[in-house]
């Protein structure tokens, strides 16, 4: 086995933050509960694992506030490119914990250096896709939706390869579309009327986007 790499430089990031922001925008469409407007409030974010020439834009978690005072909820969509508070960059989180699976000790240990994961920071991602990931809600609704099925051999390797081809960047935007609903709190909990419609014909060329979004909402306070 062997685990597709992540598409080089700028450009992928920009592609990730395009479809994030197209995740925020749906989210922005609803107004809050209350009635209210939901306005800019973003996430600064120190990600680790993206080019060191990315503007701050890339940096930011989109996130929104309600502007009625004593509501003031916070509206945070989906994300393809940050995985909750992590300070890793979704993408590095799983190809590392697919790697130790499928690559060389030596090519993780490096990308490890390059993003400054140590040992124990790996093995938590390791548990956390091997042990925890498998009994999710999300994952045991979404995986039933997934056609073609494919075997999973290990986690999260086997969801990589079935995705992403070659190291395709389409492959990895709809990886991350696909998992992007764990982005949120408590979206590994989220229930069956609210995992995004995947299609699932075609995992390898799936480019629409879910037909309804989970949001995860806070205080903005
Ligand atoms: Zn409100």
């Amino acid at each position: 086995m062997t685990c597709p790499a992540l598409p080089h430089g700028v450009s992928f990031w920009s592609f990730l933050l395009r479809i994030d922001r197209d995740l925020a925008q749906r989210s922005r469409r609803d107004e809050c509960a209350c009635g209210g407007r939901l306005h800019r409030a973003d996430y600064p974010r120190k990600p680790r694992g993206c080019p060191d020439r990315l503007p701050d834009e890339y940096r930011r978690r989109f996130s929104f506030c309600c502007d009625r005072d004593g509501c003031r909820k916070r509206v945070t969509p989906p994300s393809v490119r940050f995985l909750g508070r992590r300070v890793y960059l979704g993408a590095m989180v799983i190809l590392i914990a697919a790697m130790r699976q499928g690559a060389t000790p030596r090519r993780v240990n490096e990308l490890s250096r390059l993003i400054g994961a140590d040992r124990t920071t790996i093995s938590r991602w390791q548990v956390f896709w091997k042990e925890h990931f498998p009994k999710t809600t999300f994952w045991r609704i979404a995986r039933a939706r997934l056609v073609p099925a494919f075997e999973i051999v290990a986690y999260p390797l086997s969801i990589v390869e079935a995705f992403v081809e070659n190291g395709s960047r389409q492959g990895w935007g709809n990886l991350l579309k696909f998992l992007s609903p764990i982005t949120i709190a408590r979206g590994l909990e989220i229930k069956v009327s609210e995992v995004p419609e995947q299609p699932a014909e075609d995992a390898h060329q799936r480019s629409r986007s879910p037909s309804k979004q989970t949001t995860a909402t806070d205080s903005c306070s």
